[in-house]
C-alpha cells in the first residue's frame, strides 16, 4: 500500500483530533480577528474565541451558509492581506451566483498535497502519465489535480475539457495511464472510443478520478468496464479549497476525508443539530489551517453520512459515502422527495447507458415526471410495440424505485446533450411558472 503522507493518513484518531484541536483553537483565533462579518456572527451567538478549546466545542460555532457568501462577496470573508493572495477560484454557479475564493500560496499547497494523497491512493506514482481533461480556469478541478500530478512527478498533460478527439488521440499517443475528469465526461469519452472503434485493451489507461458531480456506483461500473479503468471518486468544493477535500482508496466504498485539514460534520439541515456517525444529513466542513478564505461549519448543502471504521487501505481517516446529491438538487415531486442518483441507478441497472434527462412540470395542479433514455440503434429496430413496452418497464422500475411514476421517453443515441464538465439533467419547468 502506498500513501503520500502516511505520517498523517495512517495516525490514529486521537492524534487526528489532538492536531485538529489544535488547528481549531488558532483559526477561530485568526477568522474572529480578520473576518468582521464572522465575528458578528459570533458576537451574535455570545461565542467568543477563547470558549473554542478543542474539537468538543465546534458545535458552539455559527455556521456559514451559501448566502452568507453571497452577502459579503466578493472580501467579506478574505482574512488576510489582499498582497498575500496568489490566485482565486470560483465555484462554477451550478445552482447560483458564483463565490469566490482565494488562496495564498500556503493553501495552495496544502490543497495540492489533498489532492495528491489522492492520486497516490488510487494507486498513481510517477512514472505515470496524468491526463487531466477536468476544465482549468476559475473551476478547481483542472489546478487541483495539475498541482497533484506535478507535486507527483507525474507527466501532466493539462488538456482541460472538451476536444474529445484529441483527447482520445493524446491519450492514444502519449499512453495516457490516469485520466482525471468528471465521472459524465468520463462516460463520454468511454462512448466515443467504443464509437471510434478503439477497445479499452487498445489505450493504456488504467486508473481514473472522476469526481465534482454526483454520480452512482451502477455509473462507476459502465465507465470502468467502458474504459478498461479502476475508478475512483473525488469530491470537494471551491468554498473549502475544490477536489480532494475527501478521496477513495484502494477499496473504492468511500472518500478518506483529510482531517489533518478539515472537519467534517453531519447535521440535521432543518435544525442544525450534529447527528451522529452513520446517520445521513447535510456535510458541514471546518477549515483547519487555510489563511485566505477559512472557512468555518461551512454548509454544503451535499447530503451524504459520515462512517470511521477500519479501512483496509490503512488510513485512519473517516469516510464519506458518495454524496446522494445537493439539497438543492433534490426534485420534490407529488409530495416525494426523489434525487436524480436514484433515477440513474434504475437506469443503469435496466441496461441502459447513464444519458438521460429528467423533466418536471405542473399540469393542471398536478406535478409530471418525464424521463428521457436513449435507447440503442439495435433497439429502435424492434417494434412500436416493443418499444412501448420497455418504456413501461422501465417506468415501473422507476416507480418501484422511488414510489411515484414516471413517463419515459426512449430516445434515439446522442440525441441527449453530452457533457464536457458537469452534467445537467434536470429541467424543472415549474420553476419558470412562479
Ligand atoms: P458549484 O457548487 O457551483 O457546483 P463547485 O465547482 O465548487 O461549485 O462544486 C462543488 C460541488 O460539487 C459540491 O458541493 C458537490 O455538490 C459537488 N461534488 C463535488 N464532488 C463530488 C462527488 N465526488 N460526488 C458528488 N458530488 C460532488
Ligand atoms: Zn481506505
Amino acid at each position: 500500500m502506498s500513501y503520500y503522507q502516511p505520517e498523517i493518513e495512517c495516525a490514529d484518531v486521537e492524534t487526528i483530533r489532538r492536531v485538529q484541536s489544535e488547528k481549531l483553537v488558532k483559526q477561530v483565533e485568526h477568522v474572529y480577528k480578520n473576518v468582521p462579518y464572522y465575528r458578528d456572527l459570533m458576537d451574535k451567538k455570545g461565542v467568543k474565541p477563547s470558549d473554542i478549546r478543542s474539537i468538543d466545542d465546534l458545535h458552539k460555532l455559527p455556521f456559514i451558509s451559501k448566502y452568507d457568501l453571497r452577502d459579503s462577496y466578493p472580501y467579506g470573508f478574505l482574512a488576510v492581506d489582499k498582497s498575500e493572495v496568489v490566485r482565486i477560484h470560483s465555484t462554477s454557479g451550478t445552482t447560483g451566483r458564483r463565490v469566490i475564493a482565494f488562496y495564498t500560496r500556503h493553501d495552495i499547497d496544502l490543497w495540492e498535497d489533498c489532492c495528491t494523497r489522492a492520486l497516490v491512493a488510487a494507486g498513481a506514482d510517477k512514472e505515470d502519465v496524468v491526463q487531466i481533461a477536468y476544465g482549468y480556469g476559475l473551476f478547481t478541478g483542472g489546478s487541483g489535480l495539475n498541482g497533484a500530478s506535478h507535486k507527483l512527478g507525474c507527466m501532466t498533460v493539462p488538456m482541460s475539457s472538451g476536444n474529445t478527439d484529441r483527447q482520445i488521440q493524446f491519450m492514444q499517443d502519449l499512453g495516457s495511464t490516469v485520466l482525471c475528469c468528471t465521472p459524465s465526461y468520463a462516460a463520454y469519452l468511454g462512448e466515443s472510443l467504443k464509437a471510434s472503434g478503439i477497445s479499452p485493451d487498445d489505450t493504456s489507461l488504467k486508473i481514473g478520478i472522476f469526481g465534482a458531480e454526483p454520480w452512482t456506483e451502477e455509473m462507476r461500473r459502465n465507465i470502468e468496464k467502458s474504459l478498461g479503468i479502476r475508478a475512483y471518486d473525488i469530491y470537494g468544493l471551491t468554498e473549502i479549497s475544490g477536489p480532494g477535500v475527501a478521496f477513495e482508496c484502494s477499496a473504492q466504498n468511500g472518500m478518506h476525508v483529510n482531517e489533518d485539514h478539515f472537519i467534517a460534520e453531519i447535521i440535521n439541515p432543518d435544525t442544525g443539530e450534529v447527528l451522529p456517525e452513520g446517520e445521513k444529513g447535510e456535510l458541514v466542513f471546518t477549515c483547519l489551517d487555510k489563511e485566505a478564505f477559512p472557512m468555518l461549519r461551512y454548509r454544503t448543502r451535499d447530503i451524504c453520512v459520515l462512517t470511521r471504521e477500519k479501512c483496509s487501505c490503512g488510513r485512519t481517516f473517516i469516510k464519506m459515502a458518495k454524496p446522494m446529491g445537493r439539497s438543492d438538487d433534490m426534485m420534490i415531486i407529488r409530495g416525494v422527495n426523489v434525487f436524480p442518483s436514484q433515477i440513474e441507478t434504475v437506469l443503469i441497472q435496466c441496461g441502459y447507458e447513464p444519458n438521460y434527462r429528467i423533466e418536471i412540470d405542473r399540469v393542471d395542479n398536478n406535478d409530471t415526471l418525464d424521463v428521457f433514455v436513449e435507447l440503442s440503434s439495435e433497439g429502435f429496430s424492434d417494434t412500436v410495440r416493443e418499444i412501448t413496452a420497455k418504456e413501461k418497464d422501465l417506468s415501473n422500475a422507476i416507480r418501484n424505485m422511488i414510489g411515484i411514476g414516471a413517463k419515459v421517453h426512449l430516445v434515439p443515441i446522442g440525441s441527449i446533450e453530452r457533457s464536457e464538465g458537469k452534467a445537467k439533467r434536470v429541467i424543472d419547468k415549474r420553476n419558470l411558472h412562479d
